[in-house]
C-alpha cells in the first residue's frame, strides 16, 4: 500500500521538482520517490549483480564480496558461495546456504560470495498459479504474467509443494569449470513441504551476464531445507512478480576474474550446468 507524504519544501526545491516533471513527463510522486530512494541508497526496480555467469563457467569462484555487502543492495536474491560451495538464497534480508548434503542454515555477514543476483523485492503483480505439473508447466504459466521479454523480473512463489527436485552445488576442485563441477552436484527430492521459491527471469540479451530465462532457489518455511530448483509438481502457488528496469553489476577485482578470457558466449554451458540433472 503506498504511503502519502505531506511536507514543507523550499521554493527552489519545488521549482526543481516541477522542472523534472516537465522534462521527464513523470508524475510528481514518481520524481520525488526516485530522488529520495536514490539519495538514501535504496534502489527500487533495480538488480544488483556480482560477477557474471560467463566467469562462473570459466571456474572463477573466488569470493569477491561479503554477504553483508550484498545486504546493502537488497533483501532478496540468489547466488553461490566461494568455491561453488553450496547454494545462496536471500529472503526478507536473511541470507541462507544449502550445502551439498542439503543442509540449510543462515550464514553470517562475513561469508564470501563469487556470484549473486540481489534486489529489494516489492510485488508489482500478484497472481495464483494452479495445476503445476512440471518446471516447464510453471514457466509457461509465469510467461503470461511478464509484460516484456526485455526487462528482468524478480519472482517469489509461496505455497505447499507436493514434489520438489533440488540440487546443491558441491565445492569445486581447483581449476574445475562449472560444467565439470556441477556434473557431481548432489540432487534430492522433497515432498509435501511448505516454503518459498526465490529467483529471477532474465532476458536473452543478458545471457553472457546471467542465467537467461528462469532461475529459482527454494527454502522451506522452517528454513532447514533448500536448493536450486530442477523440477517440481504442485497444485497451487501464490506468485509475486517484481519488474526490474535497472541493472547494476559489480565487477570482481580478483586476479582470476581480471585474467579470465570472457569473450565467448557461455549460455550453452550455463544451460547444461544450471538446468540439467547430474551427468555421469
Ligand atoms: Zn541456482
Amino acid at each position: 500500500m503506498p504511503h502519502q507524504l505531506t511536507c514543507r519544501i523550499s521554493n527552489s526545491t519545488w521549482s526543481a521538482i516541477q522542472q523534472e516533471v516537465k522534462r521527464t513527463g513523470d508524475s510528481i510522486s514518481h520524481v520525488v520517490e526516485r530522488a529520495v530512494t536514490s539519495a538514501m541508497g535504496l534502489e527500487h526496480h533495480s538488480i544488483f549483480q556480482v560477477s557474471t555467469t560467463g566467469a562462473l563457467v570459466q571456474g572463477v569462484y573466488q569470493g569477491c564480496t561479503r554477504v553483508g555487502d550484498l545486504k546493502t543492495h537488497g533483501d532478496f536474491g540468489l547466488g553461490t558461495y566461494e568455491g561453488l560451495d553450496g547454494e545462496l538464497l536471500m529472503l526478507e534480508g536473511h541470507c541462507f546456504r544449502t550445502t551439498a548434503e542439503g543442509v540449510t542454515g543462515e550464514v553470517n555477514d562475513d561469508r564470501l560470495v563469487p556470484f549473486a543476483v540481489i534486489t529489494r523485492f516489492e510485488a508489482d503483480r500478484k497472481e495464483r498459479l494452479s495445476d503445476i505439473e512440471s518446471l516447464t508447466s510453471l514457466e509457461r504459466k509465469m510467461d503470461a504474467f511478464r509484460s516484456s521479454e526485455n526487462i528482468f523480473t524478480g519472482i517469489q512463489l509461496d505455497g505447499v509443494f507436493d514434489k520438489l527436485d533440488l540440487r546443491a552445488a558441491c565445492k569445486a576442485a581447483a581449476g574445475e569449470d562449472l560444467v565439470a563441477a556441477t556434473s557431481h552436484q548432489s540432487e534430492y527430492r522433497l515432498e509435501n513441504v511448505e516454503g518459498t521459491l526465490v529467483g529471477f527471469w532474465t532476458p536473452a540479451y543478458a545471457r553472457t551476464l546471467n542465467v537467461s530465462g528462469y532461475h529459482l532457489h527454494f527454502i522451506s518455511a522452517d528454513r532447514k531445507q533448500g536448493g536450486h530448483l530442477l523440477n517440481l509438481n504442485t497444485r497451487e502457488l501464490s506468485a509475486a512478480f517484481h519488474f526490474e528496469t535497472d541493472f547494476h553489476m559489480a565487477i570482481p577485482e580478483t586476479r582470476a576474474f581480471l585474467e579470465a578470457d570472457l569473450r565467448s558466449d557461455p549460455s550453452q554451458a550455463i544451460n547444461v550446468a544450471e538446468k540439467t540433472r547430474k551427468r555421469d
